[in-house]
Formats: structure tokens, sequence, C-alpha cells
């Protein structure tokens, strides 16, 4: 589904990733763990195209990311192929980003309908059933600043999930929430693990939930993976010395 091939980016003489590869099969749910700065979220925000890539390619579902075929060669993608190629991957952030002046409803139903060209009512039908997938159908009615964090973490998801994505990213989606409703956005992610077969990229701190949660856990270190493998296995039994000097640290 995705494959990261010797994938570098740099901001000025900073290395953030270091011929990266990284490979995440179809309804995998991969977890990227790692110090700060090791380039975790890099990886996730260059997946939407959102950094250019200095070196390497990255594919998605065999077609390579930002670039298109025009006369049997490889471009850089128009606008249109683009924001068809973003329209594949959904990301959830730490901070929801939810449009402020619109209703969770209508937060949700704003791509489909002029992303996608989905009429209102498909778009509402859909979008109903994703909150109440999430939980949230009765404040669906409720602007943003009148839920709660994790309310409103939940209808990002919902709103992310409304374009129909190949594939979920998740950047600390918990992060900036209160302890007490974490559970209530982690128990939506588990629901898409187990009842959804989407393919799932993950950066998270919480390392309980990765362990829990994911089919492989990636330990990022200064750009690179260090060490891949099964949760029992990175978390019980971790190779490496750095993983094994980060998991002491963090658990
Ligand atoms: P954290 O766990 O703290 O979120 P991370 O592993 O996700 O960290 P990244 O956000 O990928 O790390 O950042 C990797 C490095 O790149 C960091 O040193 C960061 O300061 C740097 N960096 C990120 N974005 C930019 C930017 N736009 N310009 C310059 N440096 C950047």
């Amino acid at each position: 589904m995705v494959d990261f091939r010797n994938v570098s980016k740099a901001y000025g003489d900073l290395v953030v990733l270091d011929s990266l590869n990284l490979k995440v099969e179809e309804g995998e749910m991969v977890t990227v763990i790692g110090p700060s700065g090791s380039g975790k979220t890099t990886v996730l925000r260059m997946l939407m195209a959102l950094e250019k890539i200095n070196s390497g390619v990255i594919y998605v579902d065999g077609e390579p990311l930002s670039h298109m075929e025009k006369n049997g060669k490889l471009v850089r993608a128009n606008e249109k192929y683009l924001r068809r190629q973003r329209a594949e991957i959904g990301m959830c952030f730490q901070h929801f980003n939810l449009f402020p002046h619109m209703t969770a409803l209508e937060n949700c139903m704003e791509a489909p309908v002029h992303v996608l060209g989905l009429t209102k009512k498909q778009a509402r039908e859909r979008s109903e059933e994703l909150l109440d997938m999430v939980g949230m159908l009765e404040k669906a009615n409720e602007h943003p600043s009148r839920l709660s964090g994790g309310q409103q973490q939940r209808v990002a998801i919902a709103r992310s999930l409304a374009m129909r994505p190949k594939m979920m990213l998740f950047d600390e989606v918990t992060s900036a929430l209160d302890p007490e409703v974490i559970g209530e956005v982690t128990s939506v992610i588990r629901k898409l693990v187990s009842k959804h077969n989407l393919t799932m990229l993950m950066v998270t701190h919480q390392m309980g939930f990765a362990r829990e949660i994911s089919d492989r856990v990636c330990f990022f270190y200064d750009g690179k993976i260090e060490e891949q493998g099964k949760p029992d296995d990175i978390f019980e039994n971790p190779q490496k010395e750095r993983t094994q000097q980060f998991l002491s640290a963090v658990l």
C-alpha cells in the first residue's frame, strides 16, 4: 500500500529522514515510536505530500507520490492529480483543526461535497453513519466550541473517514487531550482496527496503546528505523541498545 524507498529529507543542514525504507501493507496497522525529533511526524507529512522529498520515492498503491506519467516520463504531479492522491490518505493531528463556524455534521460533509462531488444528501448519510460510529451522532449539530477535546477529536476522525481514504494517518491524536477522555479516542481507533480493515500508520507516545493495537512497531532514531517488529518482541525483547534505552526511559 505504501512504500518509502530510500527517502531522505533535510531542512537546511538538518537531516530529518536518512534513506528511509518503510513499507506498510494493505490492512496493516503500523506504529512509529521514538525520541522527540527523530522524524516521526515528518514521515506522515511526507505521505500527505506536505513536504518535498529531497531524494527517494514514496509509492502509494504502486504510484509514485506527487508524480505523474507524462509522455512516458515521470514528472511532478499537477494540482488536480495531487489532490486526488491526497484524498486517498486521511490524516488526524494532535490539534483537530475542525472548522469552528461549522457544526460537527457540516465539518464531515464539507470535503465529500466539495472535493468528491457528492450530493448533500449522500454526504449527510455518509457523515451521520460515521458520526454514529465514533459515538457523536447526538452532537451532530453542535459547533466545535461546545465539544470537549475528546469529542472534537472523534469528529475529526469521522471527518477524515468521510473521504473514504485508503489509508489513515494518526499523529499523536491523544497528546493534547485530558487523561480522562483519551480512552474515548483510543477506543474509536481500536474499533477501526478490529472492524474495518483500514491501513493505518500512527505516531504515538502512548506505549501501552501501541503495543496493544499494532501489527508492527517501528522504533525511529535519527531519521531511520533503528528496529522494527511485532509489538511483543519490541517491548519485551528489544535487540538494539538504543531501543532498550528509549523504552527503559519511557516505560
Ligand atoms: P516529536 O516526537 O517531538 O513530535 P518527531 O519525531 O515527530 O518529534 P519531527 O516533527 O518529524 O520529529 O521533526 C524532526 C526534526 O525536524 C526536528 O528536529 C524538527 O525540529 C525538525 N523540523 C520539523 N519541521 C521543520 C521545519 N518545517 N523546518 C525546520 N526544521 C523542522
